[in-house]
Parts: structure tokens; C-alpha cells; sequence
């Protein structure tokens, strides 16, 4: 039934596995149409390229590129662009079928997308980053645009890699397009609090969470994988709100303080020195043990598929946070579930990027750039009514944070489709 595998791929396996079992679980729910599971099971459209390079020493390497357009019933498609090794299709088709339900669970008028080019950023110059990110533009471009799809930051890519799409966009159409990426430097259009918007909306789901379980931010404890666009602002406000962190990570390494870590004083180290490691104010950790620390809040701000059927029995957190897309496979979702961890799942926890992305967008439409503050409250305002809609949900069906968010998500999604119909 599943034509959704993909062509010819033999089995599913990975995220793209993990997101299929929780839109099964969503519209076995929702008690939907086999047909509509199947729409929503197979991407819409789906693009994969080879991105040639020409590199300093003048030798040419070539990477697989892709984007995926998971879903487009809500409005044009939204989604990040990662650069990193372990980029493949099926990979980019969960991560874009993530966005499809992040963006309606917090009704942001698009679907979901999501891209990817196969390299190692960390091997390549500046100058060899930007020819890749404009080759693989100029070979998407047919499907992508202010009003179709409109990348972002992920993994691997930063607000320059935005500056150099939107200039290869604009030099094709002749004029300069701010709307067709988000997350941009400021000084194109990008917003004012959009660096920062995962991380406030990380820190701010963490401390509703905490509050809901009883649990005082001040005196409470957090471990913290990942020290990127997301890890590192979440463990910096959760310390501000008075949360002891006591263990951080990224790819290098661990790091671990048990009276809580100066996470600014880290933050200065790792600008130095490129890792956590090293860092004086605390000891190394073996960053596998970090998943498994005696912490109030876990916040997995790293990659998919790092809590598994191995190391969910050891988690000893009373929350997790999950930071990164996909952080926990569905076996390890139903340990978690059975020993009652509360997982405040992705498609809510990390939603604030895709939420001030959206602002962005409408601010670069309107060529109107709105105060920090008032991006930050309507970040907090869309952030908390999302969080309610999933805990009332979740309460009334007697479903898991997870379940509750997806489903309700997916059945946003089918009410468009149903609304607009099926053409012809
Ligand atoms: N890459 C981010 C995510 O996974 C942000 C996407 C966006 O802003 O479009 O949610």
C-alpha cells in the first residue's frame, strides 16, 4: 500500500520510517481515508540534483543535492536547507514531512519542504561553500520562489548561505527577491529575532513543560546536546531563568558542571576554539552519557535518531525537549512513553524557527521591518497557544504529546485539502 517508500526504495529505515509510523498512528486516529493516508504518506514533489564543484585547487567534486515539497494544502512549502554527510533522500523526505505538520500544528499558512546538499561544510573554504549553495540554487530554482517554497537555515548553513540564494534567485528573475528565504543577515530583510527564535521557543515549551510537572525552573537541572542555532540560545536562557545546566555537547565533544555550566563563558570558548572541548569550567563527559544524566530536562538539540531502543531504557530525565527534528526513533518513543518521560516532541518544541521565519517572510513582502520585541511576543503568543492546543488535545483523547501534535496537525492539513478539493 505504501507506494509512499519512494520510487524503488527497497525498505524504510531511519527518520523517513519514524515519520511514517507517526502519520500511520495519526490517521489510524483520525480514522481517515486509506486514499488520504496515501496522499499524505508520498511527497508531493521531489527534486534531486547533482551540485558540481569546482574547488580551490581546481580539481571538481560532485554532491548529491535535493528538496523535497512534502505537502503544500496550507500554502507554499517551508523548510531548512542542511549541508552535512548524512544527507540522503529519505532523510530530507521526513525532515520536509516534519515541516509539513510543525508548520500547521502552529498555523503558519505553508506546507512543509525541506532540502539538502551531501558535504561536509567543515571540509570547504568560504569561496567553495558559496559556488556549491549557487549551483545547487540555480538547479532548484525551477521549484523554488517567494510563493512556492522558501528555504531556511538547518544544519550546516547559516544566514550567509540565505544571502547567497536569495542573490542567485534575484540575478535569474532580474530583480532582487528578499521573500524567497528566511533567516537572512538583517541587513536583507531578515528579521529582527530570528537567529534566536529556536532557542526562545526551546527554552520557553521546556519551562511550560516544567511548570506543568510541578517542577521550578530555579534549582532545576537541564543537560543540553548540541551547542548550534539551537542548543546553544536554549541552554543560555534556560540558565538566565534560573535552570542549572549541567552537561552540554556538540559534534567534538561533552562538557559537564554539576553546579551548572557558564554557558556564556562557553560560548566565548567555543567562538576561540571551534569545540566544547577543552573548556575549563567543567570536565569532559563521554557525550553518549549525557543522554542518560540525572536531569530534570533533556534537550536533544543535535540530529535525528540519537534516542534509541539502546538508550532510552537509561534516560533518566523527567522531560525531554526535543530541540533537533526527529531526535527519537518510535522504539525509543515507546520506551519513554512506558517509564513516563513527558517528550514535548519537535514539531512543537523547535517550531520557533518556522514561526519567525513566517514574520520574516510577511516583513520582506511588505518591505517592513517590525521592533525585536514585538517579533519575540507573537513568537511567545503563537508558541503558547500551540502548547495548549497540544496538552488540551492530548488530555481529551488520552494521547501522547507526540500523537496529540501530529494529529492534530494532520487533521489541519486535511481540512485544507478537503476544502479546496480534489482537482480535476
Ligand atoms: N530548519 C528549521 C526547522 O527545522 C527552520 C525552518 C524554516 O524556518 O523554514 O524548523
Amino acid at each position: 500500500m505504501m507506494a509512499s517508500t519512494g520510487g524503488g526504495t527497497p525498505a524504510l529505515h531511519g527518520p523517513w520510517n519514524d515519520a511514517q509510523a507517526q502519520l500511520t498512528e495519526a490517521v489510524e486516529h483520525l480514522k481517515c481515508a486509506p486514499g488520504l493516508h496515501e496522499m499524505l504518506a508520498m511527497p508531493r514533489r521531489e527534486m534531486q540534483v547533482a551540485v558540481p564543484l569546482r574547488k580551490d585547487d581546481g580539481t571538481t567534486a560532485v554532491f548529491s543535492g535535493y528538496r523535497v515539497q512534502h505537502n503544500f494544502s496550507r500554502g507554499p512549502t517551508k523548510g531548512g536547507l542542511r549541508f552535512s554527510t548524512a544527507v540522503d533522500l529519505n532523510e530530507v523526505r521526513a525532515l520536509a514531512m516534519w515541516m509539513t505538520w510543525k508548520c500547521a500544528l502552529v498555523d503558519v499558512p505553508y506546507g512543509g519542504a525541506k532540502g539538502g546538499v551531501a558535504i561536509e561544510p567543515r571540509d570547504h573554504t568560504q569561496g567553495e561553500l558559496e559556488r556549491v549553495t549557487r549551483r545547487y540554487t540555480s538547479e532548484i530554482l525551477p521549484i523554488i520562489g517567494p510563493d512556492t517554497d522558501i528555504p531556511a537555515p538547518d544544519i550546516g548553513t547559516d544566514e550567509r548561505t540565505m544571502a547567497w540564494i536569495m542573490d542567485t534567485y534575484s540575478v535569474a528573475k532580474g530583480h532582487t527577491v528578499p521573500g524567497v528565504v528566511t533567516g537572512k543577515p538583517i541587513s536583507l530583510g531578515g528579521s529582527l529575532g530570528r537567529a534566536q527564535a529556536t532557542s526562545r521557543g526551546v527554552a520557553h515549551v521546556a519551562l511550560m513543560a516544567m511548570a506543568s510537572k510541578g517542577i521550578e525552573a530555579e534549582g532545576a537541572t537541564a543537560a543540553v546536546q548540541g551547542f548550534g542555532k539551537v542548543g546553544r540560545g536554549a541552554a543560555r536562557l534556560l540558565s538566565e531563568a534560573g535552570v542549572r545546566v549541567i552537561a552540554i555537547s556538540d559534534v567534538d565533544g561533552a562538557v559537564f558542571a554539576g553546579d551548572g555550566i557558564d554557558v556564556a563563558r562557553l560560548g566565548a570558548h567555543v567562538d576561540r576554539e571551534g569545540s566544547v572541548e577543552g573548556f575549563e569550567g567543567a570536565e569532559s563527559l563521554d557525550p553518549q552519557a549525557l543522554l542518560t544524566l540525572d536531569v530534570d530536562v533533556l534537550v536533544p538539540a543535535a540530529v535525528e535518531g540519537v534516542l534509541t531502543a539502546a538508550n532510552a531504557r537509561d534516560v533518566q530525565a523527567t522531560i525531554v525537549v526535543e530541540g533537533a527534528n526527529g531526535p527519537t526513533t518510535q522504539e525509543a518513543d515507546a520506551i519513554l512513553i512506558d517509564r513516563d518521560v513527558l517528550v514535548v516532541p519537535d514539531i512543537l518544541a523547535n517550531a520557533g524557527g518556522v514561526i519567525v521565519s513566517y514574520f520574516e517572510w510577511v516583513q520582506s513582502n511588505q518591505a517592513y521591518q517590525w521592533r525585536e520585541r514585538e517579533v519575540n511576543e507573537r513568537l511567545e503568543e503563537k508558541m503558547t497557544a500551540a502548547w495548549r492546543d497540544v496538552v488540551d488535545y492530548a488530555g481529551a483523547q488520552s494521547l501522547t504529546y507526540r500523537q496529540a501534535a501530529t494529529a492534530l496537525a494532520v487533521r489541519r492539513v486535511l481540512e485544507a485539502h478537503e476544502l479546496r478539493g480534489l482537482y480535476p
